[in-house]
Formats: structure tokens, sequence, C-alpha cells
């Protein structure tokens, strides 16, 4: 008889090789891979032998109990923050001015181009977890061997997330569309730290008091893009969903020592976002007791959100 965990492992390999349609609305055509940053003028320009790293959840047929199902795996340029978003014509056609030659990175339309395709990626991976755990719930030979309620919970959860998400996407969309200025944004540079990350957070914590059916749109949108000598950081909200704590945040990024970027990062890495990645080599020079921190921390804030109030002055990018 086939291990639960097995069973499981098979389960979410079928859901990723399904086809997925593209998220542009009334697309019928199937969504290719995706990248939420291009490998050409960025993300090559941190790879050693065309590999790049990023936390990824475990093989499920190696799941233990007390354990954390995430670890830090070696992959291949072309799966670096790629997910099955847009079909070929449209993910060509939308992200044209940040692929094209005398692309700028720092305008205002590269980080509602950025943000955009981090929103639909979010989307699609809320679609592919509800219908993973629907098929877990569903599966006979599951029967007796899994807490279907609390499968239940995260599938709801995953539905008023996505419902959220849509909210986001047709404000991006709009203003792709039609430029009004909707958003705010600040981008910082920085001396190269081999690191990548794109994502869009919810600015509260799951404690938030929220009434039924209301929605959670004050988010925050985050890029990291790494230049050939620099990174960019590229942070910012909608003008119409934004807090003061939001627009401090923001702004926090400013003018920060090397040591402060480096927490700043570490605790946005553990708490907020998990679309990041880090080059092999710099990967190597990490201390090897904080990356085992950093995936104990993870466990330690899995239940937690929002922005961060206090500093645990833990620096992941401390090097050995
Ligand atoms: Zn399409």
């Amino acid at each position: 008889m086939k291990k639960p965990q097995n069973i499981i492992a098979q389960i979410i390999k079928n859901v990723k090789k399904k086809n997925w349609n593209c998220l542009v609305n009334d697309c019928e055509k199937n969504s290719i891979n995706s990248h939420l940053i291009q490998q050409n003028g960025l993300l090559s320009n941190i790879t050693v032998k065309g590999h790049l790293i990023e936390l990824k959840m475990s093989d499920a047929n190696r799941w233990r109990k007390e354990e954390i199902p995430y670890e830090f795996k070696h992959l291949g340029i072309r799966q670096a923050l790629s997910y099955k978003v847009f079909c070929n014509e449209h993910d060509t056609e939308i992200f044209e001015p940040i692929e094209k030659a005398d692309k700028d990175f720092e305008s205002y339309e590269a980080f509602t181009l950025f943000s955009y395709r981090a929103v639909c990626a979010e989307i699609r991976k809320k679609m592919m977890s509800i219908e993973q755990h629907n098929r877990i719930i569903n599966a006979n030979t599951l029967d007796g061997k899994i807490d279907k309620e609390s499968i239940q919970l995260v599938i709801n959860g995953n539905e008023s997330g996505l419902k959220d998400l849509n909210f986001l996407k047709e404000k991006l969309e709009k203003e792709i569309e039609s430029k009004e200025d909707k958003y705010s944004y600040f981008t910082y540079k920085y001396p190269k730290i081999d690191i990548y990350a794109s994502a869009v957070f919810s600015a509260n914590d799951l404690d938030y008091p929220k009434e039924d059916g209301a929605l959670d749109v004050k988010n925050i949108y985050i890029h990291i893009l790494p230049l050939e000598e620099e990174i960019i950081i590229s942070t910012g909200y909608h003008n119409e969903h934004t807090s003061d704590e939001i627009k401090e945040w923001c702004k926090s990024w400013d003018n920060l020592s090397q040591e402060d970027l480096e927490l700043k990062l570490t605790e946005l890495f553990s708490r907020n976002i998990e679309n990041w990645g880090i080059s092999p080599s710099l990967f190597e020079k990490l201390k090897n007791e904080n990356k085992k921190k950093y995936i104990e921390v993870l466990k330690k804030n899995a239940s937690y959100f929002g922005i961060a109030k206090n500093k645990d002055h833990f620096n992941l990018f401390e090097t050995a």
C-alpha cells in the first residue's frame, strides 16, 4: 500500500503538470512558464554555470513530522521564479517594455509591470494550491489518513486570498492600460548583492480584524533586480489602498548601511515574501548555522504576515 506522503507527492506532481489557462481575461490559451524576473540583463548577472538557488518545498515523499518542508534547491536559470501564468503571446506583448533593448528598470512602467506579473503569479500559485488540496480531500486512498477539516481551512484561506489578488490584478491592468499614476513607488540602488526577488504582500497580519467578505487590499510590491554592478530595489503601493505604515516602510529602504540592508532583506525574506533567490556563489559564502536558522525562523513566522514591527537582528547575509 502506498504511504500517504507518496500519494500527496503524486498529486502535487500532477497539478504541476496540468495545463493552466493564460491569466489575461478571456484568453483561452495555455500558459507557458513566465519568468517574474527575466534572464537577460538581470538573472544572467548572478548565475553560476546557469544555476541559481531558491527556497522550495521539499519533495513530499520525504516529509517527516515536525520538520519544515522547505529547503534551498539548485535550479537552472530557466526555472528561476517561473510559473505558468501567461500564454506565449501575452507574455511577450505585455512585458515588451521591460524586455526591449533600451528598457529602464527604474521607470514607473517597469514597477507596474513587475508588480502585475508578481500578482498574477501569486494568483496562479493560489489556484494550484486550491486544486492540490481539493484533490487531496477527494482522494479515496487518503480517507482516514488526513485531517480534512484543516485542509478545508487551507482551501478557504486560499480562496479568500484569491479574491484580494484578483482585485489587485484588475487595478494594475487598468493602470498599465491608462497610466493614471495611481501608484507610488520608490527605487533605491545599492552595491550588488547576488539576490533577486519579485513579490506582493499584505501589510496586514493574520490577526487583522476583517469583516466577513471584506477584501484585504493594502498591499506592498517589492522587486529586487540584480544589475551588473548594483541591485535595484523598487517598492511601492496603490495610492488609494495604503497607510502611513506602508508609506514609511517603502521609504525605509533609503540610505542603509550594508549591514542594515542585509538585516532588512533577511526580515523581508523570512516574514513577508517567499519569491526570492540567490546566486550559488553567495549562498556558499553564507554561514551554515544562519541557513539553518533561516528555515527555523520561517517555521516560527509561518502564521505571521504584515509589516515587521520588531527587529530580531538576524542577518542571513553575514558571510563566513
Ligand atoms: Zn493569453
